[in-house]
């Protein structure tokens, strides 16, 4: 099926955003989807380019230029360098949601599409697919599928090897109690809800160590970023019109995420409603109240370390994600508060090419690739002599336990709000 881009030309963000670029190439040397394939098309050049050609009818979108939108990780580290400011970003959303209507890898894609349409947005079947999963891995039932299912299809066992631990029970937002008189939101997401609970009931104890008096609401939701990367823009919306709501209950309060992707998506939810005259300013009002956990006041040093690792001067490297890194500029805060420990010698783990090769649905839509990102981080890992690699992205934290495991290491990753606060087991 071939499809006609021309009438982009009449969406002014778009057609300003692909003109602006002059081909200077600067960002093509980070990009790390240039560094897995190696051609034009999967450079952010190459991607830009594309787009342009497309839009203005000089070529077929066919499979091949589906399947370069679709290469890209979205780690927006092309945007960050761009002296043109081409809003990478934006421009790489807006094609993807001209695709889903393509036949191309339709199969995964319709999987994906329901999986997010029904499961990612309803918090309740979160929390029921984060315990059946939980169940799951106890039993080692995953371990059974990847030894029958592995030998047909390498992908699938691929698959599965990378699919997330769950880690305590799933944080379900519908029964937090929230505090009187409270100074901050917590927005809790959806994937880290259901299978990273235990890192979620760390940050709310964190957070209240460090003097917040929290707000969870109830009715908030996905913040919507894996449908608007994955070409679901309405429903993208939909969803951020209803934190939009969610987190203005108790007022203009700082509203604290933990986890890159989150934020950066929420930071740009005035972008995103701009066209909405009952939501645009509300929407932009709350892009400028989103703040990660390390950027909010916390005690130096909350609880010492001896449940994460039980020896003093542990030696941690701090992995800073893209989506912190790039756009949103997050930069040296969470190694900074570590810093003020004692117990930790606190390093930053070397950028490299950046991206782990978890890029939200990447490494489900694409395992074979995300793999051979991975092992690149797996290495740096292991070249610091680290014991310990501490992030701040779930996504992030899921690919690389993932890797590490597949590899044998010792080496543990750990979310920064465990680090920050890890009560005693069974205390939760
Ligand atoms: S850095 Fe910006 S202007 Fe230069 S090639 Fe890349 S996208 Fe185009
Ligand atoms: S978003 Fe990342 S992977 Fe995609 S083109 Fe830009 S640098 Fe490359």
């Amino acid at each position: 099926m071939k499809l006609d881009l021309t009438h982009l030309a009449g969406d002014a963000r778009f057609a300003s955003g692909v003109m602006r670029c002059v081909r200077c190439s600067i960002c093509v040397a980070g990009c790390p989807s240039y560094a897995l394939f190696r051609t034009e098309g999967d450079s952010p050049r190459g991607r830009v380019q594309l787009m342009r050609a497309a839009m203005e009818g000089r070529i077929q979108v066919d499979d091949r230029f589906e399947q370069h939108m679709d290469q890209c990780l979205g780690c927006r580290a092309c945007e960050d360098v761009c002296p043109s400011a081409v809003p990478f970003g934006h421009l790489i959303d807006r094609a993807r949601a001209e695709l889903t209507v393509t036949p191309h890898r339709a199969a995964a894609k319709r999987r994906i599409r329901r999986a997010l349409e029904r499961l990612v947005a309803s918090p309740r079947a979160l929390v029921w697919a984060g315990r059946a999963l939980r169940l799951v891995q106890a039993l080692r039932l995953d371990r059974l599928a990847r030894n029958l299912l592995g030998r047909l299809s390498p992908a699938t066992a691929r698959r599965i090897d990378l699919m997330p631990r769950v880690q305590g029970r799933p944080f379900d937002v519908s029964s937090a109690a929230s505090d009187p008189a409270p100074t901050a939101y917590f927005h809790a997401g959806c994937i880290m809800a259901a299978t990273l609970g235990d890192v979620q009931r760390a940050t709310v104890s964190a957070l209240r160590a460090g003097g917040w008096s929290l707000a969870i609401p109830h009715g908030q939701i996905c913040c919507g970023a894996l449908h608007q990367h994955a070409g679901l823009t309405d429903e993208a919306r939909n969803l951020a019109r209803r934190n939009v709501a969610e987190l203005a209950r108790h007022g203009r309060l700082p509203v604290c995420t933990n986890s890159a992707g989150c934020s950066l998506f929420m930071k740009e939810y005035g972008a995103l409603l701009a066209d909405d005259p009952e939501w645009a300013e509300p929407a932009a009002e709350l892009a400028g109240r989103i703040r990660d956990l390390s950027q909010m006041a916390l005690p130096e040093a909350p609880r010492p370390i001896e449940e994460v690792a039980p020896r003093a001067k542990i030696s941690v490297a701090v992995q800073e994600a893209c989506h912190h890194w790039n756009v949103q500029r997050v930069r040296g805060s969470a190694l900074e508060l570590l810093r003020g420990r004692g117990d930790m010698e606190v390093s930053a783990l070397p950028r490299g090419i950046g991206c782990c090769g978890s890029a939200g649905l990447w490494s489900a839509l694409e395992p074979d690739s995300a793999w051979r990102v991975l092992e690149r981080s797996l290495d740096q890992i292991e070249a610091t002599g680290c014991e310990m690699v501490v992030t701040s992205n779930p996504g992030c934290l899921l690919l690389l336990r993932a890797g590490l495991r597949a590899r044998g290491s010792s080496v543990e990753v750990r979310h920064l709000a465990e680090v920050l606060f890890m009560p005693p087991r069974g205390a939760w």
